[in-house]
C-alpha cells in the first residue's frame, strides 16, 4: 500500500484526519515515527501557506509524499480574527478551553445577527522533493453562541453552530455526532475534494 504522512501534531485533529483518511487504502503515518522531531514554523498570513509549509518539511524529512492541512475559525465582527492565530489565540499558556472564552469575551457586546464565522481548512500534498502536488481549501460557515455547549470536537467547537445542519439550530459541532461534523465541516469537505484526486497525487513521479 502506498504511503501518506500526515503533518499533524494536533492529536484531535489528526484523529479526524485519520478517521476521513482511513478508508482509502493508504498506510497512514504520522511525524512521532520520525526519528527528528517535527517544529513546523507556521508563519505565513494565509492557510494555504502553512499548509503548505507543512507538507513540504514534512515530505522531504520523511522522503515521502505529505499532506499537510492548515485550518482555524475566522470571525466576521473581529474581521477574520482568529484566523491563522486560531490555535495561539490569546496568547501562550492558555489551551482549547481559555482560548474559546477568549473569544467569547471579545464577543460579548456582538449581538446574534452579527456573529457570523466560518471555519477554513486548507490541504496542500506535497512529493519526497518537496513540490507541490495538490492544494485545495474549503470552507465552512456558522454562527457563534454566546457559552459552550457540547462535549464532544475540540477548539472553538462548542460555539460553532454550522449553518448547513438542518437540524436543531443551537446545536454545535461539539454536541454533533463525528460523521454530522465531518459531512459538514471545514475539514471534511476539503478531504473528498482531495480524495477525487488522491490516486493521480500518489502516482505521479512513481
Ligand atoms: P492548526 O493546527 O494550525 O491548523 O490549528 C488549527 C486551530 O484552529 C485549532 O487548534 C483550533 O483552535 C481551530 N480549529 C480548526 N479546525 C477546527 C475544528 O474543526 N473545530 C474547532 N476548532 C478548529
Amino acid at each position: 500500500m502506498p504511503e501518506l504522512w500526515i503533518a499533524s501534531n494536533n492529536q484531535k485533529k489528526r484523529n479526524e484526519l485519520l478517521r476521513l483518511l482511513e478508508p482509502l487504502g493508504v498506510t497512514l503515518c504520522t511525524p512521532d515515527q520520525l526519528r527528528a522531531p517535527f517544529e513546523p514554523v507556521e508563519d505565513q498570513p494565509d492557510f494555504a501557506g502553512n499548509a503548505r509549509k507543512k507538507a513540504e518539511l514534512l515530505a522531504t524529512m520523511a522522503g515521502a509524499v505529505a499532506l499537510g492541512d492548515d485550518s482555524g475559525l475566522c470571525v466576521d465582527a473581529l474581521d477574520g480574527r482568529p484566523g491563522v492565530l486560531s490555535a495561539r489565540y490569546g496568547g501562550p499558556g492558555l489551551d482549547d478551553r481559555g482560548r474559546l472564552l477568549h473569544l467569547l469575551d471579545e464577543l460579548r457586546d456582538v449581538p446574534a445577527p452579527r456573529r457570523t464565522a466560518h471555519f477554513v481548512c486548507s490541504i496542500c500534498v506535497c512529493g519526497p522533493d518537496g513540490s507541490v502536488r495538490a492544494a485545495i481549501e474549503q470552507r465552512c460557515t456558522g454562527t457563534l453562541l454566546t457559552a459552550p455547549a457540547g462535549e464532544g470536537g475540540f477548539g472553538y467547537d462548542p460555539i460553532f453552530v454550522p449553518t448547513e445542519f438542518d437540524g436543531d439550530p443551537t446545536r454545535t459541532f461539539a454536541a454533533l455526532d463525528a460523521g454530522t461534523k465531518d459531512r459538514l465541516s471545514h475539514r471534511g469537505k476539503a478531504l473528498r475534494a482531495l480524495v477525487a484526486q488522491l490516486p493521480a497525487v500518489l502516482a505521479a513521479g512513481a
